[in-house]
């Protein structure tokens, strides 16, 4: 195997500097791809020079069109005789790939077909008779259609190796091998895998000519364009932490991975109660509901799928802005390949992981084998109020005084902040505020600010000097608003309304929680008849609110 160098920066920028031809080039203006991706910059050149090349990348980074582009631009002859041959570990993934490389190809009259099980034998044959010049299907589907005849061997010039190494681990191998074996020796054969281990390189040296290999440098092949956070957990209580990462993160969408296929039904039932709009997909969905459910995330209808790694595999999920890890998986390639869900072509992702003391050895290798660092984060229950002491110290002196100052303290105000020593005084003045530096006063302004049931300290104490009463850690009721997310609700407006119609003070509202279709808000347990009954009427968000006391979060 050949190494070759990474290209230097200043190499080919755009598409057109890479030399492709024109009518391909309309193609991909039309796709709105402006720029080609580092990694359909580094195969181009090599692929139309006739290499056989083995590629390090990942599904998001513009693979499909890594080896879609030279296939049309220039790998097939033109006289409509050669024939190309993309194979994919899923169906899913072997018609996404069709569907591309026929928009890429449109313009030089090059057909595609797609060829895959559980679907009509018949209707594969009659494309195939037809002289599709581009076939992409699965392994197990191909291979009937060549031992069959109704696919010729002798004309397929190109072999595509898509996702390789979940090709392999998908039990593949036998299949692949058995193909490869009844192609012409004389084609080029182009690999595409995230990881390249000992069972790719074998089938690189068994099949494949002086391969050139493409290698993006360890510390791309996972973090490409996306953030790496982990959340260190206990264990116990997973679904609940899950809810309050989901709850603080607020991610506009994401792919949830579960090892189990149990674990995808719990996460995602949990998630239906808590107002979450979340499905599941494993492999015990019959596939009517399979689809139903893939439907909805491509009509971007779903904010949380909650997936195993096999169920998941080939779909397109390019939108999600996140993926979640609900735990890791029992290997780090399957955390390179689930983070690569996210973060496509040039958009950033972020991958969120929960980790427990157990699963501390996978992140080890994670940094040692792929150089992945994820950035710990702190639940907020546990760690986070420190953080917040701040926020949480400025939100108090804000309740405390409410009252516009009058003309003469503002120019008092005004002459005070321009001063020399204004920080010195004014710590002062905080110091007094709040006395002495305890963890109580910070635990009374976090508390005020959840107002959560599982977070409020009932015995902790105030320890201000007096010129407000100290907030008393009365028992809060949790309320019900008919309007969520999906209404655009920002948990501030409805603050504000709630301040405007009920008299309620800003540090009497606890937690505002905004789900996909409603919101939950604690209010004291002793006021929640009374702002029930203030918010009759109320509108927001065009819609006429409904507010009641909550069942249970
Ligand atoms: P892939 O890695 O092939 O699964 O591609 C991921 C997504 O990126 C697909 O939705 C492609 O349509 C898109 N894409 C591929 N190449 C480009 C590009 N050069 N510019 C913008 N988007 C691209």
């Amino acid at each position: 195997m050949t190494e070759t160098p990474e290209p230097e920066e200043e190499g080919a920028q755009t598409f057109a500097d890479l030399g492709i031809r024109a009518d391909v080039l309309e193609a991909i203006e039309e796709m709105g791809w402006e720029t080609p991706t580092p990694v359909q910059r580094d195969s181009y050149p090599l692929a139309i020079a006739g290499h056989d090349i083995i590629v390090q990348s990942r599904t998001g980074t513009g693979k499909t069109g890594a080896f879609g582009i030279p296939l049309v631009d220039g790998l097939l002859s033109d006289d409509g005789d050669e024939q190309a041959l993309v194979l994919a570990p899923t169906r899913e993934l072997a018609l996404q790939s069709a569907r591309e490389i026929a928009k890429l190809g449109a313009r030089r009259g090059i057909d595609t077909v797609a060829v895959y099980g559980g679907a009509s034998l018949e209707q594969q044959v009659q494309a195939l008779e037809k002289g599709a010049r581009v076939i992409s299907g699965t392994p197990g589907r191909v291979l009937d259609h060549l031992k069959r005849g109704t696919m010729k061997a002798s004309r397929l010039r190109v072999l595509v190796l898509d996702e390789a190494d979940e090709m392999l681990s998908m039990g593949f191998a036998k299949e692949l091998h058995a193909i490869i074996e009844l192609l012409p020796k004389k084609r080029q054969t182009l690999l595409f895998s995230a990881t390249v281990d000992r069972a790719i390189k074998r089938v690189a040296e068994k099949h494949m000519t002086d391969p050139q290999f493409l290698g993006l440098s360890g510390d791309h092949v996972g973090a490409l364009g996306i953030e790496h956070f982990v959340y260190m957990v206990s264990g116990v209580g997973r679904v609940a932490n899950l809810m309050t990462v989901l709850d603080t993160e607020d991610p506009e969408s994401a792919l949830i991975f579960c090892n189990t296929k149990a674990e995808t039904e719990q996460v995602s039932a949990a998630l239906q109660r808590a107002g979450f709009n979340a499905e599941w997909l494993n492999g015990d969905r019959p596939q009517r509901e399979r689809e139903e459910v893939l439907g909805r995330v491509r009509r971007e209808e779903l904010r949380f799928l909650v997936a195993t790694d096999v169920a998941s595999r080939g779909i397109d999920v390019s939108h999600l802005t996140h993926v979640i890890n609900f735990s890791l998986p029992v290997n780090v390639e399957q955390y390179v390949h689930r983070t690569g869900r996210t973060g496509r072509a040039g958009r950033t992702g972020t991958a969120i992981t929960l980790v427990d003391p157990t699963e501390l050895g996978i992140l080890y290798y994670l940094r040692l084998q792929y150089r992945i660092f994820p950035v710990e984060r702190t639940l907020p229950s546990e760690g986070e109020h420190r953080t917040r002491q701040e926020a949480d110290r400025i939100a108090m002196i804000d309740a405390a005084y409410p009252k516009v100052p009058t003309e003469s303290e503002l120019a008092l105000v005004r002459r005070f902040m321009t001063h020399v020593d204004a920080e010195r005084m004014l710590a002062g003045l905080l110091g007094a505020f709040f006395g002495a530096e305890t963890e109580d006063v910070d635990k009374v302004a976090a508390s005020r600010r959840r107002r959560g049931k599982e977070h409020v300290d009932a015995h902790s104490t105030a320890n201000g000097n007096g010129q407000e009463p100290a907030p008393e850690e009365a028992p809060t009721a949790t309320l019900y608003v008919n309007v969520g997310r999906r209404d655009e609700l920002k948990a501030s407006e409805l603050g504000r309304l709630l301040r405007d119609r009920t008299g309620l003070k800003r540090n009497e509202i606890g937690r505002i929680r905004v789900r996909d279709k409603h919101a939950l808000v604690d209010v004291p347990e002793d006021r929640a008849q009374e702002v029930i009954e203030s918010m009759a009427g109320a509108v927001l968000k065009d819609r006429e609110l409904e507010i009641e006391l909550a069942k249970s979060d």
